[in-house]
């Protein structure tokens, strides 16, 4: 082999033509209209990855029984929270679907029949997050729905059927919140810079830790963790898009973290770029 050859070889396993995977800590639905070190760190993100052909997105905001995916022409945004100012309830991120792309991602997927869905649309796990990314709406976002029936385990192994849609341009990103227990949010100290109760800081070493050794066996089986684990996960919804993502991740690749914070005491931001 010259050296030539060995350039493309190396080059090509380097970037094989792959879109990376991500992880986003989604937290407050206000990120997606104010501009903080979390939104910029979307906005920033963004520029720095290939431009992809399509978003796939698991929203911890999406459970249902059995597996979807959206796939209308045109997705709605959807306002489902509650207690929020009106201009958020205003936003409208008109991003397109891909109806051909929701027929790839059903057939890439064997192991569970994968619904086509005119329903849904496209929740605020997404669309705070990637309105912030792509803000012309250019790129055609997809959501696949999480089978709230399932465990942890289903989670993982379907996010790794999705492989072959990274070589195909598409970028996956788990929406969630690994620590999120609102019943214990501090809300005497949401403005307190990274405060996180002892257990949150616990969970967010832990999760650090295990996401940098690559263990992907004891966050699959997270209700193993301990008793930080359960006040930091009470339920899974927010858990399980990591658990996607941490699938896609191939030999040789890097998990890298970012945005590593607690925020209002139960909650932290911590998020996850594999590439
Ligand atoms: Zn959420």
């Amino acid at each position: 082999m010259n050296l030539n050859e060995l350039n493309a070889k190396t080059s090509s396993l380097k970037n094989g033509n792959k879109m990376p995977v991500l992880f986003i800590g989604h937290g407050s639905p206000m990120n997606g209209i104010e501009d903080n070190a979390f939104s910029e760190s979307w906005v920033a993100l963004a520029k720095e990855i290939p431009l992809p052909k399509a978003v796939l997105c698991v929203s911890a905001h999406w459970l249902t029984q059995g597996t979807a995916v959206t796939a209308m022409e045109k997705p709605e945004t959807i306002h489902d929270f509650g207690g929020f100012p009106k201009e958020l309830f205003d936003v409208r991120y008109p991003a397109p679907g891909s109806p051909a792309m929701a027929e790839e991602t059903r057939r890439a997927v064997k192991s569970a029949p994968v619904a086509l869905d005119h329903e849904w649309g496209l929740d605020h796990g997404a669309w705070t997050v990637i309105r912030r990314m792509y803000p012309d709406a250019d790129v055609p976002v997809l959501q696949l729905s999480i089978d709230y029936h399932k465990p942890p385990q289903y989670h993982y192994n379907l996010g790794k059927e999705l492989a072959s849609l990274r070589e195909k341009g598409v970028l996956i990103l788990g929406s969630g919140n690994m620590v999120h227990n609102l019943r214990m949010i501090a809300f005497d100290r949401i403005n307190d810079p990274e405060f996180g109760f002892d257990w949150a800081l616990e969970m967010k070493a832990v999760f650090a830790k295990l996401i940098h050794e690559r263990n992907h066996k004891a966050l699959i089986d997270y209700p193993g963790l301990g008793a930080a684990a359960k006040l930091a996960i009470p339920t899974p919804d927010h858990y399980y898009p990591l658990l996607y993502a941490l699938g896609l991740q191939e030999k040789g690749e890097t998990a890298t973290l970012f945005n590593d914070k607690a925020v209002a005491g139960s909650l932290t931001m911590t998020s996850v770029k594999i590439a």
